[in-house]
This record gives structure tokens, C-alpha cells and sequence, in this order.
């Protein structure tokens, strides 16, 4: 990317639209560098080009993953009601960067102040800026970039308050440990991998879990554990693809719920007498488990009754969840067509 000749074209841009301000290249590496931070230095080289600009007047369009929750439930316009005074003290608390909006609202009189940066729609750079545009109840100047790879979504998690980073680096260690093995649609992927996200969160599980979706087995098993992988450190879980998404995802939940009760040391296995344990006290042999088929027998088991029941309410939890409110908002065409029909879960 060669920036004189960016710039030059902004410049021409900005004219036309009537604009004093252009966007500023160190906030355009400032952007590079947040987006790309796992490899700055090089990404920062690579293709970004630009797209256009555009105003925008709801902060929530441009912040599909809730960088601004702290203050987007705040309506547009709100720190006209307040003394000045006030206004920037609560801005700069939201934002913990002391002195930083009283600059901001000089270069905004003076017409200095340069549109937001986004890349592929994330917001690189300008929080602050796009706050207190919304503060003041006027719509947000964009300039809007584009690259070809593929931004890593955790990453877009990073901005804002020193708290929203410190949850997007908690987010990254609990969401980058679940790994999907799969060769189901990739909408369909991704309804699981939204789903698995919740769990990891909900229940805290940071160990490096692994779901494989495959063929139903010979056993005509829909979903199962390898407690045999758990003593091992290696969570692996099992589900038949050959389900509708909400009884995979119930599936999915179901057997989730057993690494939950080995992890929390509810379920455990002695391997030297072949015995499961229930809260630590001796249940029935791993044979015996193998054998069992009815299904009012399973139902009885103390750690199948717990999956059973929490499976299907996870599923409906999910629904409520901000995963859900993210997947709802994806780009994936089929995952719109089938959010705008009610059918995203059948
Ligand atoms: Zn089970």
C-alpha cells in the first residue's frame, strides 16, 4: 500500500463530499496495528484499501460486536443535556484516557476532526471519536477500508475501555480452545461454533476441548464423551452430523454438560477399579455404563439426568445469548436468510 497515493485519493474524495477533514494515516496504522495485532508489522504493509466514506447514524451499526456497550444504551445526544463540564468528565470516565475528549471536542470546533477508520467494518480507529460524536447526537464520519484477509474476531474485540480488553483477551483464551472438526455447511458451522462459544463462557471452561461432528456411529449413538481422552487432558466430544441444528446443539450441550461435571470433579473415573464415580462416591463399573440401552435406565444415572435436562435448556438460553445477538447479525447470506424466516434454529 503505498500512502501518498491513498491519501492523494482521499483528498479528492473529501473534496467531492464536502468534507474539511480527511482521515489521518497514523490513525490509519493506528487502525492497521489493532486489527492485525497478533502481526502488526507486516499486516500493516499488506492491502488496505479504501472504500469510500459514509456517515452513520446509529453507533450500533457500526459496532455489530458491542465495543460500545457501556455507552450505547445512552441515547444520541445525551451529553447535550449535560453541563459541559460534566459531559467530558463522563466521556473520558467511560473512555479512562484522561484529557483525551477535551482534545477531541477542540478539533471538532475547529473542524479538524478526522473520520473513524474501519476495516471490513470493524472499527480500527476512532472509539472515542465515535462516542463522542453520538454524545453530542450527531452522526459519525467514516472512512471505510477494505482488506482481503480475513480478520481475526477476537482481535476486533480489542478498543475501547481498558476493561473491553481485558474481557476480549479472556474472550480469546476461552473461545480459542474450542477446536470444531466438522464438514457441515459452513452456516451450519457456524450456528456450532456460536454455540459452543456460549458454553465456553457460561461455564468458564478454558481447557482445550475438541467437537468432532461426523457420521452417527455403528452404536447409533448421537453424541458421546471419551472419558478415556478427559484423564488424559484431551476433552473430545462426539455428535452425529445426521441431526436437525437445535438436536445437535442439544446434543452438543448434553455431552458438554459431562466435561462440566468432570471438570468441576462431580464425574470421575478410577481407572484401577474401573469404576465411575458420582460426586465422589463409586456409581457403577465403565462396562456396565457401556451396556446400558434402556433409556429409562440412562435417564436414571445421576450424571445423564443433570445432561438431559441442561442440554435442551442451553439450547434455549442460547437463543438469549449475545453469541446469538452476534450470529444474528453475521454476514453469512444463509445465515440472514434463515434469521429473517425464524428458521435459524430448526
Ligand atoms: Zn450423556
Amino acid at each position: 500500500m503505498n500512502l501518498n497515493n491513498v491519501v492523494a485519493a482521499l483528498r479528492k474524495v473529501v473534496a467531492s463530499a464536502g468534507w474539511k477533514t480527511t482521515y489521518n494515516p497514523n490513525d490509519l496504522r493506528d487502525a492497521i496495528s489493532y486489527l492485525f495485532a497478533k502481526d502488526s508489522q507486516t499486516k500493516a504493509k499488506e492491502d488496505v484499501t479504501l472504500k469510500g466514506y459514509r456517515t452513520v447514524s446509529d453507533l450500533k451499526e457500526l459496532d455489530p460486536r458491542g465495543l460500545f456497550y457501556s455507552f450505547e444504551a445512552k441515547d444520541k445526544g445525551w451529553g447535550n443535556k449535560l453541563p459541559e463540564e460534566d459531559f467530558i468528565a463522563e466521556l473520558e470516565d467511560d473512555m479512562q484516557r484522561p484529557g483525551f475528549f477535551a482534545w477531541v471536542k477542540d478539533e471538532h470546533s475547529k473542524g479538524q476532526l478526522a473520520p473513524l477508520i474501519t476495516i471490513n467494518g470493524q472499527i480500527g480507529d476512532g472509539l472515542g471519536r465515535a462516542m463522542f460524536f453520538h454524545a453530542i447526537g450527531q452522526d459519525v464520519k467514516v472512512a471505510e477500508f477494505e482488506t482481503k484477509y480475513d480478520l481475526d474476531s477476537a482481535l476486533l474485540l480489542r478498543g475501547g475501555k481498558p476493561m473491553n480488553h481485558l474481557i476480549a483477551a479472556l474472550r480469546e483464551v476461552i473461545t480459542s480452545s474450542a477446536k470444531i472438526k466438522s464438514k457441515l455447511p459452513s452456516y451450519q458451522k457456524l450456528i456450532v461454533e456460536s454455540f459452543v462459544a456460549f458454553l465456553m463462557e457460561k461455564y468458564a471452561v478454558t481447557e482445550n476441548v475438541e467437537i468432532n461432528i461426523g457420521k452417527p456411529t455403528k452404536k447409533q449413538q448421537f453424541g458421546s464423551i471419551d472419558l478415556g481422552s478427559f484423564i488424559k487432558g484431551r476433552y473430545k466430544i462426539k455428535v452425529s452430523a445426521a441431526l436437525t441444528t437445535s438436536l445437535m446443539l442439544s446434543y452438543i450441550g448434553h455431552e458438554f454438560m459431562h466435561l462440566v461435571q468432570y471438570l468441576r470433579n462431580d464425574l470421575q473415573v478410577d481407572l484401577e477399579t474401573k469404576q465411575i464415580l458420582w460426586q465422589g462416591k463409586p456409581f457403577m463399573n465403565i462396562e456396565d455404563y457401556g451396556k446400558v440401552t434402556q433409556y429409562a435406565e440412562y435417564a436414571k444415572i445421576p450424571w445423564e439426568a443433570e445432561a438431559i435436562q441442561t442440554g435442551k435448556d442451553l439450547v434455549k438460553e442460547f437463543e438469549n445469548s449475545k453469541q446469538m445477538d452476534e450470529l444474528k447479525a453475521s454476514d453469512d447470506p444463509s445465515i440472514k436468510y434463515l434469521v429473517k424466516n425464524d428458521m435459524l434454529l430448526l
